[in-house]
């Protein structure tokens, strides 16, 4: 056999595991290729140390003279790790991450060179950046962005390069990446959590958003991987009949991780370490081949980066060990998709998080307080946080039977939802000292700091407490977190800052003591959130229907759901942040909108393109056989030859049948991609793309899969679902 496919399953077991030998303690090597505060101290003048330092902790400017000094110390820390080039690296809005290489060397005349790295290259470059995203902000005469250093970020060396995070902004100051936003989002959570903070404990000065995110992905060997034209192309299988065997023994989930697999990891978790990424867990997922990384979380600008490196990374690692990672959110039908859950809390300059529950009244008044608003920031803004999800690939998931639905609601576990319903009957008005002694002791001052019922937690909602943490599940594996941060920090500053204006409000109108006026304020928001808490299980059509009655937004599609994040509310909100500006939300809408319709469009193509020139020829291949042996039967045994090929002249007609569905079907998708083509209006392509076009690759992969289970498997031109999910 020479097709692609054969080649690559005789290969397949040639890929022995590569045996990866690890002398070293993991914490021995932990950050060794980062510029961390060690390495600072060491390669950095006292001067120049303490202004990085004020500039992670204060957010204060680097003087010009004192970069000099910084990219100095930096230059030399980086050659004396074998590093001969340095970039500033970016996460553009193609979701990826960008880096444009340049060599330290520099020639100085008479045949002589150095090695050299000024201030002004650390603290600002200008990548010719005509050719990312910007959803219009940059007319091509004024093509210009440029990358600045985000000193919160710490450079490191990636191969043998110095990388240098930054943001990226348009000359007219407009954000073009994913960290510009997200910078000015935990700015604006960070100085309203301190505000509200100031009732509790007047020593927080600074209040830092966490984010620990869980990345699930596939590994699939790379030979097979390479086989199938929509997998390379799209990141998914458009087609192909389920295996015999999927997940139902769900013998596969926290089972022996597959040697190969493992040797995998070893190498992963070795360069995650050199990083600075802090990985922690790994396990089986779900699905066979599916599989969990989760670090340690950390403050969330850096997890952010930790993310997007590190899926460069495991991409890169999985090469070597002849492997190819699938981020895709369903790389195949009939088993579990992957998702990137993010675990978000926010925690004080003083060491305390503000969403665990403490030891003192008081202490859990302040978690009550921040666990309050951010149900009430959900609630208010559902429709803008699902928005933030929303994409091509993310839409197998989301609603389509698949953990979690494209209704967001809130888990909270049954214990707080007592704690919530006692409250909520508190009085109206100011407390009587008894009420507000019984208050602290009996319903806030018993709510245990270990939250016993969230360890058992429902696994279909879509934003959970589990503990001492929030957890936004349905955010995609493919996703950059920055965006569902930036959106989930935004409504959390906005409604803390709210909330102080009410407390203070009825504080000075009403003569209120501190604690009744927090009281009353909480009272409040507790009725007019609950409709965004459910408990019960998010997959039933119970709840479908029951989210409608609450008015709870159920946007199942991207270009449906996207059309939240330019909402005059959305728009407003950012813009009173000083999160994005109005140019920025709608810059962004455009740019996700024209890759959805872009996406599919791909995918459309490629579809096409397997179920003619691959399927359609295989199955007539196959039918001629069929002819050729019906024919010979009729030659040999007459009139009676129908009995005997009774099989053979019912499998030509399916097969008659179902490549007339393909031919249909891809004429009917290839006409309604034309019409789409046509309307230069972006809104109104992807609406095309989402329902004219997109319905019809079912249709298609339903023939194509029929045919898989009636032609030869010697003929069978696309490796099949058993060999991508069970070889290896
Ligand atoms: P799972 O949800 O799979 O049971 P864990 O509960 O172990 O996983 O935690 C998953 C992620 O949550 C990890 O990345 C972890 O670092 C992160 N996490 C734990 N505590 C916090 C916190 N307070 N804030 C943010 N992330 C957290
Ligand atoms: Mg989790």
């Amino acid at each position: 056999m020479a097709t692609l496919r054969f080649h690559a399953l005789k290969q397949v077991h040639r890929h022995k595991p590569i045996h990866i030998e690890e002398k070293v303690r993991r914490s021995e090597i932990f950050g060794a290729n980062v510029f961390n505060e060690t390495t600072m101290r060491q390669y950095l003048t006292k001067e120049a140390f303490q202004s990085v330092m004020d500039a992670i902790s204060k957010g204060s400017k680097i003087d010009r003279s004192i970069a000099d000094h910084i990219s100095t110390g930096m230059k030399e820390w980086a050659i004396s790790k074998n590093a001969t080039h340095y970039t500033h690296w970016f996460q553009p809005l193609t979701g990826a991450t960008a880096e444009k290489h340049d060599a330290f060397f520099e020639t100085i005349g008479s045949g002589l060179a150095i090695e050299k790295f000024e201030g002004g290259q650390l603290v600002q470059q200008e990548p010719d950046a005509s050719s990312f995203p910007n959803g219009g902000i940059r007319n091509t005469f004024e093509a210009r962005g440029y990358t600045a250093w985000d000193p919160t970020s710490p450079a490191f060396i990636y191969g043998t390069t110095l990388c240098i995070p930054t943001v990226f902004v348009a000359y007219t100051g407009e954000a073009l990446d994913y960290k510009t936003p997200l910078l000015r989002a935990l700015q604006a959570v960070d100085s309203a959590a301190v505000a509200v903070c100031k009732y509790f404990d007047k020593n927080v000065k600074k209040v830092n958003a966490s984010l620990g995110w869980e990345q699930e992905y596939f590994l699939i060997d790379s030979g097979l991987a390479m086989s199938r034209p929509d997998i390379v192309l799209t990141g998914r299988t458009l087609l192909g009949h389920s295996a015999a065997k999927g997940q139902q023994l769900d013998d596969h989930y926290f089972g022996t991780i597959p040697n190969r697999a493992m040797a995998f990891m070893r190498d992963l978790e070795t360069e995650s370490m050199l990083l600075g990424i802090p990985v922690k867990t790994r396990h089986n997922e779900v699905a066979p081949n599916q599989f969990e990384l989760a670090p340690i979380y950390e403050e969330a600008n850096l997890a952010v980066d930790h993310n997007s490196l590190l899926m460069d990374v495991m991409d890169k690692i999985a090469g070597r060990h002849n492997f190819k990672v699938l981020f895709h959110e369903k790389p195949f039908a009939g088993v579990n998709g992957s998702g990137k859950h993010n675990n978000w809390s926010l925690s004080t300059n003083t060491g305390i998080n503000l969403l665990s529950p403490g030891k003192t009244p008081m202490s859990n008044l302040q978690f009550l307080t921040f666990f309050i608003n951010t149900i009430k920031a959900v609630y208010d803004n559902e429709e803008l946080l699902r928005a933030s999800i929303a994409s091509a690939s993310n839409d197998h998931r989301l609603g389509a039977n698949e953990a979690p639905p494209a209704i967001i609601s809130v888990f909270i576990g049954a214990q707080l939802t007592k704690v919530l319903n006692e409250l909520e009957n508190v009085t109206d008005g100011k407390l009587s000292p008894q009420e507000k002694t019984d208050l602290k002791l009996n319903v806030v001052g018993k709510i245990p700091d270990v939250l016993l019922d969230n360890t058992d937690r429902n696994r279909t909602s879509p934003f959970a407490f589990t503990g001492n943490k929030f957890e936004f599940r349905a955010v995609g594996s493919t996703a950059n977190c920055a965006n569902p941060m930036t959106v989930l920090n935004s409504i959390v500053a906005q409604q803390l800052i709210d909330f102080r204006e009410e407390v203070e409000g009825l504080i000075s109108e009403k003569t209120m003591k501190k604690d009744d006026a927090i009281f009353n304020v909480l009272r409040e928001y507790i009725k007019a959130s609950k409709n965004i808490l459910f408990e019960g299980n998010g997959y039933g059509d119970e709840w479908e229907k029951e989210a409608k009655k609450r008015g709870l937004s159920n946007n199942k599609t991207t270009p449906e759901a996207l059309k939240a994040k330019v909402s005059k509310k959305a728009i407003r909100l950012f813009e009173e942040l000083g999160v994005m500006n109005k140019v920025e939300s709608e810059a962004r809408y455009e740019i996700e909108v024209e890759e959805y319709a872009l996406r599919i469009q791909i995918e459309g193509r490629v579809l096409a393109d397997i179920a003619r020139n691959h399927v359609v020829p295989t199955a007539v291949k196959y039918q001629n056989i069929l002819i050729e042996n019906v024919k010979g039967l009729k030659e040999i045994y007459g009139a009676s030859f129908k009995k005997l090929a009774k099989e053979q002249l019912n499998l030509i007609e399916q097969i008659s049948s179902h490549i007339e569905g393909i031919n249909s079907k891809v004429t009917k998708m290839t006409d309604e991609r034309k019409k789409a083509n046509t309307v230069e209006n972006l809104e109104k392509k992807a609406h095309l793309y989402c329902n004219k076009v997109k319905p019809l690759f079912e249709d298609i992969r339903y023939h194509c899969d029929k045919l898989e289970l009636l032609v030869d498997d010697e003929l069978w031109p696309l490796t099949k679902y058993r060999e991508l999910l069970f070889t290896y």
